[in-house]
């Protein structure tokens, strides 16, 4: 239809089908769906044991050139290639995205849908509690933060001896306490053969609070809970501490559920979480406060991706949702095992023939979204991508050969209204970088040109020209926001060329671990991803650094939080900046989820909410349908 109807107006007149329905279409069966109401539910883990024989489907990365505060399409060409993929081209395919937080949904940014005639539906069930994955994890991150307080509290005014008693009070150790007792070199199981000395350094974790990184967590960006004070009470005898929040998805919980590999890889991951370090300095760790369990049983359900469906009815992965300011910014690996297998081929089956498709997003751009979706996420996995699609609009390319700023809520500057090639052509750096970067993996890249009303045909052709002079497989306009799938069939068939073409054998990591230190990962990552001469560490990131070598955990990979807006971590330096230093103010480390973390820039872990905020629109009729939220 034209004009193209607002987001929320597709949505509804579309009638999603029914989750039993879908599920059965896509080779789910009835005890492996967990349905939540009619329209969405959860996919069981034993799928993938079920399927364990099959040969995965083909694997398809979507991520972005560096893009303009607007964004550029990523979910909306996510959605509109797995319709045309799925729709049109009778290919088995599955979207898979992250689930949004509420923070940015009542703020700023709205829902994350996608967009025109290439969406998830229900939108409102999809951008709200779904089926309460985030809040089993802010239940997990805070069910921690609990034990923490409380903890030093207990050990503050207990003698060693009863604080031991009370701690083992069945004279039995639980799962957590015998890995406690394994990391103290203590090789004991009965609680009363151990010697005061022992009692001691089991019992008391002395945890110093100035060390404590773990925080309290609501997805709600409710700016006033960054910093706090807790324990004001006097039940709570003067211990008075500062700490804050942040919001839910930045919880290394969230980032666990992304990178688990099984339940039990999560249990692990719970369990090894540092949330302090010990006054000797020694890392504290999730299961020395014996909650590994309890966290892992709260989010025991969350584990399982949530099956929705595009506006066409292609099966769509809903799943985690790591802060991609701090984390990886994708969604799960188990969504993608899940939904590999599920498309995947029998043995005997011709797999070029049978094989379908996943297409997968990784937030920010290819260079920080990407370099983490391999890196961190496929370091985890193990799985490897068959074909990376970057998404680039004439918009974003315009900003970077030299248009005017782009804000949100104002109108486009005319250079993005009428054609301009020349800023288009001097744009086309960014693009041809972020192609080097994605080829340097050893993958097939396919640019999509995601085309808005107000592209011209000459500013398309000239972005298909530059990109397949950097080195593209191929570039393909797309018209799925105004078209859905059937406006995306051309780029679907340059995707199936492009992932039939490559071999996994070609595919390389941009580090070695163990055999690169902290320092020259960072370097390696600025240097060749973003272009920079080098990075600077601050007295502090050193500082940090050398305590988590000592720690042991220098080998993880590293994640830098920094700016989406430029290549470098200026968000004023457009195009492909070069001959920057990149300042590393702290670094910090996500030990369950298994990787530390570095910052080029302040990063807000709780987003504030603006005068105008996007709570205000949402109104609920008198039939329960939710107005505004998009
Ligand atoms: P990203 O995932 O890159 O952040 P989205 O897919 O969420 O971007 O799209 C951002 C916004 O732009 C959405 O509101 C979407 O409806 C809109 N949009 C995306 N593609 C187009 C297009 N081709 N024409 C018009 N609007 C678009």
């Amino acid at each position: 239809q034209k004009p193209v109807p607002s987001d929320i107006d597709i949505s509804r007149s579309q009638h999603p089908k029914k989750i039993r329905d879908l599920a059965k279409e896509v080779g789910i069966t009835d005890h492996e769906l967990i349905p939540y109401g009619a329209y969405k539910g959860k996919v069981s883990l034993h799928a993938l044991k079920r399927l364990e024989h099959r040969k995965d489907g083909k694997y398809i990365l979507v991520a972005g050139i560096t893009p303009t505060p607007l964004g550029e399409g990523k979910s909306t060409t996510t959605m509109g290639l797995a319709q045309a993929l799925g729709g049109h081209l009778g290919k088995m395919a599955f979207a898979n995205v992250r689930q949004p937080s509420m923070g940015p949904t009542f703020g700023i940014k709205g829902g994350a849908a996608g967009g025109g005639y290439a969406q998830v539906i229900p939108m409102d069930e999809f951008n709200m509690h779904l089926t309460g994955d985030i809040h089993a994890i802010s239940a997990a991150n805070n069910l921690l933060a609990a034990a923490i307080d409380t903890r030093m509290f207990h050990e503050k005014s207990q003698k060693d001896a009863s604080l031991y008693k009370r701690l083992v009070p069945k004279n039995k150790f639980t799962p957590s306490m015998l890995k406690r007792l394994k990391k103290l070199g203590i090789d004991k199981t009965d609680p009363a053969s151990l010697t005061k000395e022992e009692i001691r350094k089991f019992a008391r974790l002395d945890i110093d609070p100035d060390t404590i990184t773990w925080k309290r967590v609501v997805d709600c960006n409710d700016r006033h809970l960054r910093t706090i004070t807790v324990g004001e009470a006097p039940t709570e005898k003067g211990d008075i501490r500062q700490t804050g929040f942040d919001i839910t998805v930045a919880s290394e919980c969230m980032a666990v559920l992304a990178l688990s590999n099984s339940l039990h890889d999560m249990r692990e991951r719970l369990g090894n979480m540092v949330v302090a370090s010990s006054r000797d300095g020694v890392p504290i760790t999730c299961d020395d406060l014996g909650a590994g369990g309890a966290l892992t049983a709260l989010m025991k359900d969350a584990i399982m991706p949530n099956l929705m469906q595009t506006l066409e009815g292609t099966p769509v992965l809903v799943h985690a949702g790591p802060f991609a300011n701090i984390s990886i910014g994708a969604s799960s690996v188990l969504a993608d095992k899940i939904a590999l297998k599920l498309v995947g081929s029998e043995p005997g089956e011709n797999h070029e023939e049978k094989a379908g498709y996943v297409i997968t997003e990784a937030g920010f751009d290819f260079t920080m979204g990407g370099e983490r979706f391999f890196n961190i996420k496929c370091r985890s996995s193990g799985l490897v991508p068959d074909t990376v699609v970057i998404v680039a609009t004439v918009r974003a390319l315009k900003l970077h050969g030299g248009g005017p700023d782009v804000k949100p809520g104002q109108k486009l500057p005319d250079a993005y209204l009428n054609a301009n090639v020349d800023l288009v052509r001097n744009g086309c750096s960014n693009l041809k970088k972020q192609i080097q970067n994605a080829k340097s993996y050893g993958v097939p890249v396919v640019v999509a040109i995601n085309r808005f009303s107000s592209d011209s045909a000459e500013e398309i052709e000239i972005i298909r020209e530059e990109a397949l002079a950097a080195g593209a497989n191929d570039a393909i306009a797309s018209n799925h926001w105004e078209e859905g799938g059937l406006g995306a069939i051309d780029l679907a068939k340059g995707v199936i060329k492009a992932a039939n073409e490559g071999s996994h054998d070609d595919f390389k990591l941009l580090y070695d671990i163990p055999n690169t230190s902290a320092e020259d990962k960072l370097n390696i990552i600025a240097r060749e991803m973003y272009g920079a001469e080098k990075v600077e560490l601050s007295p502090l990131a050193r500082e940090k650094i050398e305590r988590y070598t000592k720690q042991g955990f220098g080998n993880l990979p590293i994640c830098i939080a920094k700016t989406q807006y430029s290549l470098s971590h200026d968000p004023n330096l457009k195009g492909v900046p070069s001959g920057f230093t990149v300042p590393i103010r702290d670094v910090r480390a996500s030990v369950g989820a298994g990787y530390l973390y570095a910052l080029a820039a302040e990063i807000m872990t709780i987003p504030g909410l603006p005068t105008y905020a996007g709570f205000m629109n949402v109104e609920v009729d008198d039939e329960g349908n939710i107005d505004g939220l998009f």
